[in-house]
C-alpha cells in the first residue's frame, strides 16, 4: 500500500472518531478567486461570496467566512452538507474520497488536534489557491 493511501486510511479512521462528515479540508485548504470575490473549501463545493464588512477587523475572514463556520459546525455534527455532495457519493460506494485523501495529508492532518479541541476558530489555511485574474500564459 502507498503512503499515499495508507495515510488516507488513518485519515478515515481518525476523521470517524469525530464525526461521519468531519473534513480537514474545510478547515485547511481554500481557494479564493480575487476577481470575483469568492471563496470555497475545499475547491469542489461551489463558490460563495467573501462579506466584506468582517475583513475591516479581521482580515483571516477573508478564509474563515461565516459560510464555512456553519458547514464546519454541521461537519462536528455528522451533517453531509449539500455542498460537499461529491465525496458522499464516492463515499456511498464504499470508497475513499477527498475527503480521506485531502484529510490525511500532512499539511492538514498536523491540525487534527487543534481543529478538534476548537472547531470554531478561526484558522490559517495550509493549501492555498489564489485566483488573480483570468488571464492564461497558454492563450
Ligand atoms: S468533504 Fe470533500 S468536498 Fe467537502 S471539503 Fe472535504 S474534500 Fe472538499
Amino acid at each position: 500500500m502507498s503512503d499515499y493511501l495508507a495515510d488516507a486510511e488513518l485519515a478515515k479512521a481518525r476523521l470517524a472518531g469525530v464525526s461521519g462528515s468531519f473534513c480537514l479540508a474545510k478547515w485547511k485548504q481554500v481557494s479564493l478567486h480575487l476577481t470575483t470575490g469568492h471563496t470555497n473549501s475545499c475547491y469542489h463545493p461551489p463558490l460563495h461570496r467573501i462579506p466584506t464588512e468582517p475583513l475591516v477587523d479581521n482580515p483571516s475572514a477573508l478564509h474563515n467566512t461565516a459560510h464555512k463556520k456553519q458547514r464546519r459546525a454541521e461537519m462536528m455534527e455528522g451533517v453531509k452538507c449539500t455542498e460537499c455532495n461529491y465525496c458522499w457519493n464516492i463515499e456511498q460506494n464504499g470508497s475513499l474520497s477527498d475527503r480521506h485523501y485531502r484529510s490525511g495529508e500532512p499539511w492538514a492532518m498536523e491540525a487534527f488536534e487543534d481543529i478538534v479541541a476548537n472547531p470554531q476558530a478561526d484558522v490559517n489555511p495550509s493549501y492555498v489557491e489564489v485566483n488573480f485574474n483570468h488571464a492564461c500564459n497558454l492563450k
